[in-house]
């Protein structure tokens, strides 16, 4: 068959973490099936996945507030975070069997320990923190998690930001040691490479045009090589969407039901970034503060310390904004084209909905440098411009549905969408995100491959021992797996000096 034409079992589309993590754990499932992996882009984990397009996070909800909502009655509803924390822990274990197994080497190249502070001004936050603290923090998910509401001890914990902080305002903070970095660029490609190496085809600068159904079953992809310009068609049993914001379009172009009354509504965002060794070596923690009123969750401020080839930087933001391209490297025109006769009422409303939204986002992309640097000094009072740049991050398409809470609402999640019969799934969404990518990929092949479950369950409970186990029902367990993949990723307080 000509290199223009193929069959294979499996297609990804897309070389970011989501495609990775599926190729790699159909990898281990089932070694003889073929899989061919096409990219748009000249290499893995350009988009979305890239050190430089997101935050980083290890998101196990220990320090993100958005994740912990305050009830009616003020009581604290956890029921998120502790989703979020145990799928993390799941990536862990996922991640610790390919360095046992050496599929994948130097653990330190794309995750680092490093302590999460939730951070907060003011009487009402301070109280809402502290009754955070208080229902989390007895929790074996959120082992050793610590309070304090006094200046000298933040000021021990947070220098940088304590440092020429005059407000009388109440101030508190929570902080866990057991936080990490993650280098989701790293990793990308450290999946990428081994998955090449079991022979699994990549193909950059492959762009997915269109996906049909042919006669036989089967999924037609008609993919253009973006340097020759030459159009091939490739066929496949099993089709992944992982096309971060370029998903929504290639969903669309199935035809499947389950893709319609669907939009997605772009987001873009900023960093600021100081390579300044003087200032990064005041500053070690993920600090997380609370999202201004009218603020989308996504836009939650926070200071980071990142680990980006082998050199530490801050990254302070992200500053969201409204841009209509779906990915970085999007047209201006994907917004327009992702309305559709289906989704268009959906579309409309998600609109009429969200115009304060789209304001506020319209207003952050006007905000000048200094402007910017006023937010920082919220963080950081002594911060001077000349050791701030400015960065742009990834797109973030938030998915637009109709729900119960009405027609055309904003969803924050990650979403897959499969076909009833298995044989195509997209992934929309983006948080929170790289972080889970293992358990969305497991819910992946939950629900396209039934009847393959059963006889490959040994399997994943091997690379996954907790799988299918509630942690919160089996609470020995998460000493086991704290211990077993701080060893084999290297997380260890020794490390968390460095
Ligand atoms: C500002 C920001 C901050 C974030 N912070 C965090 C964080 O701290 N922690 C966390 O866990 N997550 C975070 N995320 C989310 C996380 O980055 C994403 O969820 C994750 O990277 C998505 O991976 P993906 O593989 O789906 O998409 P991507 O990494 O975007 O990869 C999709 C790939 O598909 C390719 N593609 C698209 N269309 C086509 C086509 N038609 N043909 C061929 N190829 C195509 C693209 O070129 C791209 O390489 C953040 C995201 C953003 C934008």
């Amino acid at each position: 068959m000509s290199n223009r034409q193929s069959k294979t079992d499996v297609i990804l589309i897309g070389a970011g973490i989501m495609s990775a993590t599926l190729g790699t754990l159909l990898k281990e499932l089932v070694p003889d099936w073929k899989i061919t992996v096409f990219e748009k882009l000249a290499s893995a984990g350009e988009e979305s996945s890239n050190e430089w397009n997101n935050a980083g996070t290890g998101h196990a909800a220990l320090c993100e507030l958005n994740y912990t909502v305050e009830k009616p009655d003020g009581s604290i509803d956890v029921s998120k975070a502790l989703k979020i924390n145990e799928e993390y822990q799941v990536s862990k274990q996922f991640w610790s069997y390919l360095v046992n197994s050496n599929l994948i080497r130097n653990p330190h190249e794309f995750i680092m320990p490093l302590p999460h502070l939730s951070l907060v001004q003011g009487e009402q936050n301070v109280s809402f923190l502290k009754k955070r603290f208080e229902a989390l923090s007895n929790n074996p998910l959120f082992q050793g998690m610590e309070f304090s509401d006094n200046p000298q001890k933040l000021k021990e914990w947070i220098p940088l930001i304590m440092d020429g902080r005059d407000s009388n305002e109440p101030i508190a903070a929570t902080r866990i040691e057991s936080g990490t970095d993650v280098n989701f660029g790293s990793l990308t490609r450290m999946l990428f490479d081994h998955l090449q190496s079991k022979n699994v085809d990549v193909r950059y600068k492959h762009s997915v045009e269109d996906i049909s159904r042919t006669n036989d079953g089967l999924w037609d992809l008609k993919v253009i090589n973006v340097e020759s310009g030459l159009v091939e068609h490739h066929q496949a049993k099993f089709v992944f969407i992982g096309g971060g914001g370029g998903s929504l379009p290639l969903l669309q172009k199935t035809g499947i039901p389950e893709g319609k009354h669907i939009g997605g509504f772009p987001v873009s965002g900023l960093f600021m970034v100081c390579k300044n060794p003087e200032v990064v070596a005041q500053h070690h923690a993920k600090v997380y503060g609370k999202a201004k009123v009218g603020a989308p969750p996504m836009s939650v401020p926070h200071l980071d310390t990142r680990f980006i080839e082998n050199q530490k930087s801050l990254l302070f933001g992200p500053f969201a904004g409204f841009s209509p391209k779906f990915l970085k490297t999007g047209s201006l025109f994907d917004l327009l084209g992702s309305v559709k006769p289906d989704n268009v009422f959906t579309m409309l409303a998600a609109g009429a909905k969200n115009v304060p939204l789209t304001k506020y986002l319209i207003q952050q992309v006007m905000l000048s440098k200094e402007q910017r640097m006023e937010e920082l000094r919220e963080f950081i009072p002594n911060a001077k411009s000349e050791d701030w740049d400015t960065v742009v991050a990834g797109q973030r398409v938030q998915v637009i549905k109709d729900t119960a809470a009405g027609k055309g609402t904003l969803q924050f999640g990650t979403e897959v969408i499969s076909a009833a019969d298995g044989s195509v799934a997209a992934l929309l969404g983006a948080s929170p995100g790289a972080s889970t990518a293992v358990s969305v990929m497991l819910e992946v092949i939950k629900r396209c491959f039934p009847q393959e479950l059963a006889a490959w369950e040994p399997k994943i409970k091997e690379m996954i021992p907790s799988y299918g186990l509630s942690l919160l029902q089996h609470p020995e367990l998460i000493e086991e797996i704290h211990t077993s993949t701080g060893r084999a990723l290297g997380l260890t307080n020794e490390l968390a000096l460095v």
